[in-house]
């Protein structure tokens, strides 16, 4: 006896509703807590998951049905189906609800997300939609905004991608914190204004907030990529944004394991172009069309080694802040560094701005004041005096700072992006973002800061051609000890 596509329909319904009453439950926890669990719930583990405790990894190609009835009801997407691993797995699944609500904490806001296998691949996916030819109006010219301090690989992507090989005019801001500037390369035919803050590796800010308005009045959605932030420090889409990229492969997972990306959207956003589905449920759109047909969605091995790592998401972006402070403020003291480039120090010329987004989640809830304490992330740079020779020999002399493009990290990395992220972009393209050739981009990890310190004051001695002394420099931060007292004698 056949069971009948109606019979279904109305199972899938009921599990719908208890999915729904899960979702309502840990929506009220703290960012924590979420980061914890996510959706993954005691009905979850002991209905679907054989009482498993973790999140199962279901390495399968695909998902079988019952019956016939079964597999029309879930290739006609009436009922929520994983069906085959390019499109959906139910890892991937616990995944991606997990960061579609720490992205959303804090904000009345409906959100969800699809899993890329890259951050490029998260930033094609969420911005090409936005670029398809509007069937009628085959003829218009078609441009987008974007800051051009961005990502060394977003910069190609939107310059010879987008622009050299498919004609489709990118307006680079290039002042971002100038707001008449914005408002003056947004106009009717702008598909989405893109912004990357923090950006990596100049840390240039810009008024989010601001931007989001005046894209808004245009009826113009706002791509935010959260990477360097991430959703332990600032929440684009609660401020109003409409997407948000990440490179999960950094901070969001700092064990380094592999390469993982996402698309998280608001539910209605706002857009003047494209179809009604899509503006309704951006990433479930990506998810069940695009990138069903592009194919560029995450492995469930990578979905679960990603969500293990984002469950102490906000106590490693605590520690990698505090520890990014005091080597920071140990190297605007030095005298063979010509700048440091630090949001969270005082004299950045951003460290205002950047203090009103920068705030570590639930911090507030700690203070007696009630008030949420400012963290900045672990992204920073110094130039080194002396030019492209005397940063390399800087970088050469690191001991323990590893030298790799990387960045986000328990281990703390060093990169030159002249050399590196930002090579391919030529002279010019750098120019253009900032970024001459004696800069070094740090991403302080979980050491603690007196052995990073000690790494980099060798390393900067090299330059003298001094042999390395190992002797800790006194650094201020906020009630940390020196290292004399911090060996207890
Ligand atoms: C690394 C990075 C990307 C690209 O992510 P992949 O996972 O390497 O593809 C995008 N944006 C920022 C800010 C990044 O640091």
């Amino acid at each position: 006896m056949s069971n009948g596509v109606e019979r279904y329909v109305e199972l899938a319904a009921r599990a719908a509703e208890r999915r729904a009453a899960d979702l309502a439950a840990i929506r009220k926890c703290r960012f924590d807590t979420i980061a914890v669990h996510g959706l993954y719930s005691m009905n979850e583990a002991l209905n679907f998951n054989q009482g498993s405790i973790i999140e199962p990894m279901y390495m399968s190609s695909s998902q079988a049905y019952r019956d016939s009835d079964e597999m029309e009801a879930a290739l006609g997407y009436q009922i929520p189906t994983w069906c085959y691993s390019r499109i959906g797995n139910p890892s991937m699944y616990y995944f991606e609800q997990t960061l579609a609500l720490l992205e959303a904490y804090g904000g009345d806001i409906e959100t969800s997300c699809c899993a890329t296998s890259s951050g490029m691949a998260a930033i094609a996916s969420a911005t090409d939609p936005f670029l398809a030819i509007d069937p009628g109006n085959p003829d218009q010219p078609i441009n987008f905004v974007s800051t051009c301090q961005v990502y060394g690989g977003t910069f190609q992507q939107f310059a010879e991608r987008k622009m050299k090989e498919r004609g489709i005019e990118c307006r680079w801001i290039l002042d971002s914190a100038d707001l008449a500037e914005w408002e003056e390369k947004i106009d009717r035919n702008t598909r989405f204004v893109y912004g990357e803050l923090p950006s990596n590796p100049g840390q240039a800010f810009f008024d989010l907030d601001r931007v989001i308005e005046l894209a808004h009045a245009q009826q113009v959605p706002v791509i935010i990529d959260n990477t360097v932030g991430t959703p332990a420090l600032m929440r684009p889409l609660v401020r109003g944004a409409d997407v948000v990229v990440q490179s999960v492969t950094k901070t969001l997972t700092s064990s380094g394991f592999g390469i993982s990306g996402a698309v998280i959207a608001r539910k209605n956003l706002i857009s003047r172009f494209g179809p009604d589905e899509m503006k309704a449920d951006f990433a479930m759109y990506l998810k069940t069309l695009p990138n069903r047909d592009n194919g560029q969605n995450l492995s469930p091995m990578n979905c679960i080694l990603s969500l293990n790592d984002m469950r102490t998401l906000r106590s490693k972006v605590d520690l990698f802040s505090r520890n990014t402070m005091a080597v920071a403020s140990f190297l605007e003291g030095h005298p063979r560094v010509e700048k440091v480039s630090y949001l969270g120090l005082p004299g950045h010329p951003l460290h205002e701005l950047a203090s009103r987004y920068l705030q570590l989640v639930d911090s507030e809830h700690e203070r007696p004041d009630g008030q949420p304490d400012n963290r900045y992330g672990h992204l920073m740079s110094f130039n080194v005096e002396g030019g492209a020779a005397a940063a390399r020999t800087m970088f050469d002399g690191l001991q323990r700072i590893w030298r790799a493009t990387d960045l986000g990290r328990v281990k703390s990395v060093a990169t030159i992006p002249a050399i590196s992220t930002h090579s391919q972009q030529g002279e010019e393209g750098r120019a253009m973002a900032d970024i001459p050739p004696n800069l070094v981009r740090l991403c302080v990890g979980g050491e603690h800061p007196d052995d990073v310190i000690a790494d980099l004051d060798q390393a900067l001695a090299a330059i003298d051609g001094k042999v390395s002394v190992q002797v800790p420099y006194e650094y201020s931060t906020g009630g940390a000890s020196s290292a004399t007292t911090a060996r207890g004698e």
